[in-house]
């Protein structure tokens, strides 16, 4: 999916579903178990090497 899209996407969704929107945008750190952003190549608290999962 093209990031333009999704950033055009988000402005659509009101306010609920915005959250829930950015809470499927993290994933858990399988070393650290924090929150990372699903676009982020690793983990900015241990460093690890997260898998994406967009698309
Ligand atoms: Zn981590």
């Amino acid at each position: 999916m093209p990031m333009s899209d999704s950033k055009r996407g988000i402005r659509l969704f009101r306010r609920r579903n915005r959250d829930d929107l950015l809470e499927r945008s993290f994933v858990e750190c399988a070393d650290c178990a924090q929150p990372v952003y699903v676009f982020a190549e690793t983990c900015r608290g241990c460093g690890h090497a997260v898998e994406l999962r967009a698309g």
